[in-house]
C-alpha cells in the first residue's frame, strides 16, 4: 500500500481547517511543500505542543509527503517567537541531516497561518480568487495533519486528538482525548470552569465555533478541533457571533459610515483579490442584487473586518456569509494579473493587539499543565468530521468494537473519509448523524 492509500485508510483530514481529506490533497505534483506551523489565532497552543513533542515524527512525514508530490522546495513556516519549537525542529533537522528543509520565520500577526497568506509570504505567488495553492504549484499542510500522516504510514488510524483547554478553567492544560469525547468532559479534565455562566469557543476566537447553553452539552471533539477556550458568556467574541442576520443587516444599513477600514485591513484585498467588503456593505443597503455581492464568495471568513477593523461594531464577515449562502452564481474575476497592495506589510494585525481587542488578553500566555490522557467511558462519534459526504456506517447496534477498528467507511467519490472507533466499546446508539460508543463495563445489559 502506498502513502496515499495508507493516509486514506487511516481517515486523515486537515487537522486545523474544514477537514479536507488529506489523501486527496497529497495526491498531486507540486513544486513547493509549505508546512504551516504558524498557529496564528490568539491563545492557541496545540500546534506548538506538537512541534515540541513530535518534531521527529512531523519531519519524517514531511520527507515522505515531499517525495510523494515531487516537491523541489520544502519550507517549514513558523513564527520567530516560537523559540522552543524552533530549537526542537532544528535539532532533528541537524541529527537527520534534512538539509533540504528550510525554516521560514514570520512575525507574530494574524492571519499568518492562512494558506493563501503563507503562499504569498513564502513564494510571492498569489493564489487566484476562490482558488487553491496547487494552482500556483504549492501544497500547504499543517503540523497536526503531518503528525496524523506519520501515524497513518505506521497503520495507525486517527482515533485521538490533542486539545488545549484554557481560559476560565481551574487547571488549563493540553489533554489527549478519544474522538467523540464531549466538550464538557474536556472542561472537567481541566479542573472544571471557574465561572457558572460561561460560553465555549471551539478552535480559535477568530474562526472557531462559539457555543452557549445546550450547544455546549451536545458538542464533541472531532478530527478538526484543537482547542477549547472557556470564556464568560458576555465575552465580546460570543456576543458578536450570536446576533441574528436580520439584526446584523439592519445595524449595517443604519450605521455603516463607508469608512472602508474593513477593506483596508482585509487580507484577501491586500494580496490583490477583488474583495472590498465596504462595497458589499453599501450594496446591502441599496441593492441586494448588485454584482459586487458575488465578491462575498471569496471571503475567507478570517474575521478581521468585524473583530478588529470596523469602528462601528458591524459584521461584514457575517454579511458575506449571508450572501455566500444566498448567491449561487459563481464569482468570476475580472483581473488578468493579481498584484498585492503596496501597504500590505504595514497593515498586518499584531496578534497581541488582536487578543486585547477580543478582551481575551488575560488568558494569553496561560501556562498549560502537563499533558493528560483522559480516560472517557462514552463517546459520540460524528459520521461527518470532514468537508465531504458523511462516512457510511455498516455495523449493527450492539456490536463490540476495538479502538482503531473501522466504524464507517468513506463514501466513494465524495471527499468522504473513514471513521474509526476511538474506544474499546459497544455500539449503543446509531443514527444518520453519529455513532455512540460505551466502554463495555459501562453498558447495562
Ligand atoms: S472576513 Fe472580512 S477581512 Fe476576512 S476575508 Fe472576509 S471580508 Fe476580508
Ligand atoms: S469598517 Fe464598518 S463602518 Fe467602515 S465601511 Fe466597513 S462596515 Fe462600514
Amino acid at each position: 500500500m502506498n502513502i496515499i492509500e495508507k493516509i486514506a485508510k487511516a481517515g486523515v483530514v486537515g487537522a486545523g481547517g474544514a477537514g479536507f481529506p488529506t489523501h486527496v490533497k497529497y495526491d498531486c505534483e507540486a513544486e513547493y511543500l509549505i508546512i504551516n506551523g504558524a498557529e496564528c489565532e490568539p491563545l492557541l497552543q496545540t500546534d506548538k505542543f506538537l512541534m515540541r513533542e513530535f518534531a521527529a515524527e512531523i519531519l519524517e512525514a514531511i520527507v515522505m509527503v515531499a517525495e510523494n508530490i515531487g516537491a523541489q522546495k520544502i519550507v517549514f513556516a513558523t513564527k520567530k517567537k516560537y523559540t522552543k519549537e524552533i530549537a526542537c525542529l532544528e535539532k532533528i533537522i541537524a541529527e537527520k541531516n534534512y538539509k533540504n528543509i528550510e525554516l521560514f520565520l514570520m512575525d507574530s500577526y494574524y492571519p499568518a497561518g492562512d494558506e493563501q497568506i503563507l503562499v504569498y509570504e513564502v513564494t510571492e505567488r498569489i493564489v487566484p480568487e476562490g482558488g487553491i495553492p496547487l494552482q500556483v504549484g504549492v501544497v500547504v499542510t499543517n503540523v497536526g495533519t503531518l503528525y496524523n500522516s506519520y501515524r497513518a504510514v505506521k497503520d495507525l488510524p486517527v482515533t485521538d486528538k490533542y486539545v488545549s483547554v484554557l481560559g476560565e478553567v481551574n487547571d488549563p492544560r493540553i489533554i489527549q482525548v478519544p474522538l467523540g469525547t464531549s466538550v464538557k468532559d474536556c472542561i472537567a479534565a481541566a479542573g472544571g470552569s471557574t465561572i457558572n455562566d460561561y460560553a465555549v469557543i471551539v478552535g480559535g476566537p477568530m474562526m472557531g465555533t462559539n457555543l452557549v447553553g445546550s450547544e455546549i452539552d451536545q458538542a464533541v471533539i472531532t478530527k478538526t478541533d484543537g482547542a477549547i477556550i472557556v470564556v464568560p458568556r458576555n465575552n465580546f467574541v460570543i456576543e458578536r457571533n450570536k446576533q441574528s442576520i436580520e439584526h446584523i443587516k439592519n445595524k449595517a444599513k443604519a450605521a455603516c459610515i463607508q469608512c472602508s477600514l474593513c477593506t483596508e485591513y482585509c487580507p484577501r484585498y491586500l494580496i490583490g483579490h477583488e474583495l472590498e467588503p465596504h462595497r458589499i456593505m453599501r450594496a446591502l443597503s441599496y441593492n441586494e442584487d448588485a454584482e459586487v455581492l458575488k465578491e462575498a464568495q471569496i471571503c475567507c471568513e478570517c474575521g478581521i473586518c468585524e473583530l478588529y477593523a470596523c469602528p462601528m461594531g458591524l459584521s461584514p464577515r457575517l454579511v458575506n456569509v449571508y450572501f455566500k449562502n444566498k448567491i449561487k452564481e459563481k464569482f468570476e474575476s475580472s483581473q488578468d494579473q493579481l498584484k498585492a497592495h503596496p501597504m500590505r506589510d504595514y497593515r498586518k494585525i499584531p496578534t497581541a493587539r488582536q487578543t486585547a481587542r477580543l478582551d481575551l488578553d488575560k488568558y494569553d500566555h496561560q501556562a498549560l499543565a502537563e499533558t493528560l490522557k483522559v480516560d472517557v467511558k462514552e463517546v459520540k462519534i460524528p459520521l461527518k468530521q470532514h468537508i465531504g459526504a458523511p462516512a457510511v456506517f455498516n455495523l449493527e447496534k450492539g456490536a463490540v468494537v476495538k479502538k482503531g477498528e473501522l466504524l464507517a467507511a468513506a463514501k466513494a467519490d465524495s471527499l468522504s473519509v473513514n471513521i474509526h472507533a476511538s474506544l474499546d466499546a459497544q455500539i449503543v446508539e446509531v443514527n444518520d448523524q453519529y455513532i455512540k460508543l460505551k466502554a463495555k463495563d459501562e453498558v447495562v445489559s
